[in-house]
């Protein structure tokens, strides 16, 4: 999952990138303004906006309506000020999805967060599965049937983003875009690592397999028996 952080606080912007990072496991750019904000969040795909109200050349709520004027549907939680309160009715009018009020708990900004990402994936609960395959995004685990799955950061991170859409065929490109940062491009070579080592954990020793490459297309998670 990547994230769009617009805060000009950098400290803020910083504490809640790096919890988002290490906490969620997400991908994280920061905008310290909201043009900047606004041009980031057109020009690539988020599964997250995290945005702040009082920012430097163009205000939160100016950046949310214009995002949503032109049709982008990404979550968007709303960091707001306590003497901000009475504008949070007209922001969730605006298409803003959820707000924290600064100071935040940032265990609670977390849920918030991940929850956010979670419906717009069309998912409510926090256990993804797909057949006997279960992720625990709370805990960041993986199990098949019984068996608990070890696996490094990254190869979760791919893993999560295919179960949060299972059966849907995604690009190599849509996996970096959503699972790194501003230089994506960069990383084009790995995902092919992380998916071996995925299918080496994952199905190697089952019958029925789990991950599969669409050739041309990208990768798909869904159940298939092995063909014999
Ligand atoms: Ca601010």
């Amino acid at each position: 999952m990547r994230v769009l952080v617009v805060e000009d606080e950098k400290r803020l912007a910083e504490n809640v990138a790096r919890a988002l990072r290490e906490s969620a496991g997400y991908a994280v750019d920061i905008a310290g303004d909201g043009e900047e904000g606004l041009y980031l969040a057109e020009s690539s795909n988020y599964d997250l906006m995290v945005l702040d109200l009082m920012l430097p050349k163009l205000d939160g709520q100016s950046l949310l309506t214009q995002y949503r004027k032109k049709g982008h549907a990404t979550p968007v939680l709303v960091l707001t000020a306590r003497d901000e309160k009475e504008n949070v009715v007209r922001l969730l009018n605006e298409g803003a999805d959820d707000y924290v009020s600064k100071p935040f708990d940032l265990g609670e900004f977390l849920a918030r967060a991940k929850a956010l990402v979670r419906r717009g994936k069309g998912q409510r609960s926090p256990v993804l599965s797909v057949a006997d395959l279960q992720l625990n995004t709370i805990e960041r685990t993986v199990k098949r049937g019984q068996k608990e799955i070890a696996l490094v950061p990254m190869e979760y991170r791919v893993l999560e983003y295919l179960a949060h859409r299972p059966r849907a065929v995604i690009s190599k490109s849509e996996l970096l875009e959503h699972l790194y940062d501003y230089n994506w491009e960069k990383f084009s070579n790995v995902i092919e690592v992380y998916i071996s080592g995925l299918r080496r954990k994952i199905d190697s020793n089952y019958a029925v397999k789990l991950i599969h490459t669409v050739r041309g297309h990208g990768y798909v998670l869904r159940p298939e028996r092995e063909r014999t």
